[in-house]
Order: structure tokens, then C-alpha cells, then sequence
């Protein structure tokens, strides 16, 4: 396996403080599925810069984004609302329906 010089080792720092200011209270999980999608987009369409939209969550209000055309995702990287309520202290949001998911407003 290949190691990674100076160089792409900045990159991805760069790319990971990136992602975590442009989401707060991403978890580990949701950083992963992050940087999953980006690889993805990356390799189904080389050269080309990924196409983000950002947008609000018409269920919860949350902010949602969707990376290369991918499906919409909340800020955590979770498709449900109710899943990306999740807070390790407080648990889940029960006031959301676990049924919703991520959708932009139309
Ligand atoms: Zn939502």
C-alpha cells in the first residue's frame, strides 16, 4: 500500500478541517461518509470538481447537502432526521418522525 507524502497529507488535513467547519457537531461516522461521497465523485467523474449543493431540511430545519448528485444527506452525513438528531448526551430527537428523511425544501 502506498503512503501518502507531505504533500497529500496536507490535502486531506485540509480537507478534513474543511468539512468540519462547514458542519458542526460532525461525528467520526458522518466525516467518514463525508469524505466517502467525495472519493466517489471524485473517481466516477475525474478531473471534474465535485458539484455540492447545501440547502435546508423541509423536515427538521437541519442543513442538508449532497455531494456529486448523490442523494441528500444531513450536515452528520445521515439520511434519516431522526437519526441525525443523535446526540451523544441527549439521545435522539424524539419529536422527529424516524420515517423522515433528508429533503430540501421544493
Ligand atoms: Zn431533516
Amino acid at each position: 500500500m502506498a503512503t501518502l507524502n507531505a504533500i497529500q497529507q496536507r490535502y486531506v488535513l485540509e480537507k478534513v478541517e474543511e468539512l468540519r467547519s462547514a458542519h458542526p457537531g460532525l461525528t467520526i461516522d458522518g466525516l467518514v461518509d463525508l469524505l466517502k461521497a467525495s472519493v466517489d465523485a471524485s473517481e466516477s467523474r475525474e478531473g471534474d470538481a465535485i458539484d455540492v449543493e447545501r440547502g435546508e431540511c423541509r423536515r427538521c430545519g437541519d442543513t442538508i447537502v449532497r455531494l456529486g448528485g448523490n442523494r441528500w444527506t444531513h450536515s452528520v452525513g445521515k439520511v434519516g432526521c431522526r437519526a441525525a438528531s443523535f446526540d451523544p448526551g441527549l439521545g435522539w430527537d424524539e419529536s422527529l418522525d424516524p420515517k423522515w428523511k433528508a429533503s430540501p425544501a421544493r
